[in-house]
């Protein structure tokens, strides 16, 4: 060894584990099975497995803590597996769609399509027509949308029950994702929105009120607040300039969870308590409104849990690699490579030590989790400090549970999808 510099590493933080996750013999258990019996029950990994129990106790929550007025829907395309989507149906109030595709799942999940809306910038003209056939709420996404839909349903001779989906002047502060504000391929400009709303009701479509989304991804509760009240103020001004009370209104959602060490989760308590106090003092055009809200990682993502199995240990330039058989084509979030501009770690453990790593002082080694694709962007968990791991050990990636299968490039390098199964 040649005296010089050393190479001075430094663990890196994980996100925090989503509470709620059993023990059982020392290792991870999702509806009372242990990692390693889920990957025997469905014969393979990299699998998703997506907890009924976190799912329930997830919305019990947000009943609880939000006014009872306030429907909770489902924004299906956090997480379309159907399983999810079936055990989802009696629990919310609605699922927000985004294609035609979404729209068959919904369908196949036997849900009333007076539940279902259909918001997105690119609508095609057989979506159209699927949607207005099928009786769900379209959110309008421009004039030219709305002008097609008539057309559609003049062919078919359906009413279309139409929506309005607005670009608000604000956005959601500390939001992920930004999806309002400025220039957007997103919904009409507020100004716009008026005349189209009036365009609506002359054509003798069935007008639904209006669509106000605005960010996704924040873990700032008095910004979600404020937005929420934003909301309402523009509601009332804009159902003002229509000249007619505001049917439905769809308030957005955004609301996040955290992925990594710092976040803290929102206060759902406080935003319900805000709401319910605007609920008290409604304006006359949103009094008889139905009023909801639109979440899907909110929902889903803590939920779910990426196992995938170590099938190498290797040693490079003193620093340790797990190689595992999952990687970004499943956990293309994970990897850094979805939304984000630093990449940090997502809570990760080892399943089938989970009890050891739970335990104050364990004896644990600083290792990167990497997938098994060719490319550097695979990677997992960097300088993670684990419980000592091997090869055919059970790696669980957490939060896991939206924007992971279906969001991900499952195709790259001829990999194919992950298992999937509820438990
Ligand atoms: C993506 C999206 C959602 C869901 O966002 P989450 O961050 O997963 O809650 C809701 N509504 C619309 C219009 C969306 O595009």
């Amino acid at each position: 060894m040649t005296a010089g510099k050393k190479i001075r590493r430094k663990d890196k933080p994980l996100g925090p584990i989503p509470s709620g996750f059993e023990t059982i013999d020392g290792e991870l258990a999702i509806g009372g099975k242990t990692a390693s019996a889920l990957v025997a029950e469905a014969g393979r990994t990299p699998l998703f497995v997506y907890s009924k129990a976190q799912l329930d106790a997830r919305i019990a929550a947000l009943r609880t803590a939000m006014p009872k007025r306030l429907g909770i829907n489902y924004a299906v395309k956090a997480n379309p597996f159907a399983p999810v989507i079936n055990h989802m149906a009696p629990l919310v109030d609605g699922f927000d769609i985004a294609s035609a595709g979404e729209l068959a799942m919904a369908q196949a999940a036997g849900l009333d399509p007076a539940r279902v809306s259909f918001a997105g910038p690119g609508k095609r003209d057989d979506e159209l027509e699927a949607a207005v056939r099928a009786s769900v709420t379209l959110n309008c996404e421009s004039e030219g949308e709305a002008r097609r839909t008539f057309a559609i349903a003049e062919r078919i001779g359906v009413t279309p029950k139409m929506a309005i989906r607005v670009n608000p002047e604000f956005e959601l502060r500390g939001s992920g994702m930004k999806m309002g504000g400025g220039a957007k391929p997103f919904g009409l400009d507020t100004n716009r929105v008026p005349a189209l709303a009036r365009e609506i009701i002359a054509a003798g479509a069935e007008y639904r009120g209006l669509h106000i989304f605005t960010g996704s991804q924040s873990l700032d509760t008095e910004a979600l607040i404020e937005t929420q009240g934003n909301v309402l103020n523009l509601a009332d001004k804009l159902s003002g300039e229509i000249g007619v009370n505001c049917p439905k209104l769809n308030m957005g959602g955004g609301f996040g969870i955290p992925y990594f060490s710092g976040d803290e989760p929102i206060d759902l308590e406080r935003i319900g308590a805000s709401l319910e106090q605007r609920f008290a003092s409604l304006p006359d055009s949103l009094n008889e409104t139905d009023l909801c809200i639109e979440l899907g990682r909110f929902l889903v993502g803590q939920s779910g849990v990426y196992l995938t199995k170590v099938i190498d240990r290797k040693i490079s330039h003193d620093a340790v690699y797990l190689i595992t058989d999952g990687g970004l084509h499943h956990q293309l979030a994970a990897s850094g490579n979805f939304g984000t501009v630093v990449r940090r770690n997502y809570p990760v453990a080892v399943a089938n030590r989970f009890g050891v790593q739970a335990n104050q002082g364990a004896v644990l080694e600083e290792v990167n989790v990497v997938g098994c694709l060719c490319t550097p962007l695979d990677r997992l968990a960097d300088k993670a400090l684990l419980p000592h791991a091997d090869v055919g050990d059970i790696i669980a990636v957490f939060c896991a549970g939206a924007y992971g299968a279906s969001a991900s490039p499952a195709s790259f390098l001829g990999q194919g999808p992950a298992g999937e199964i509820l438990a």
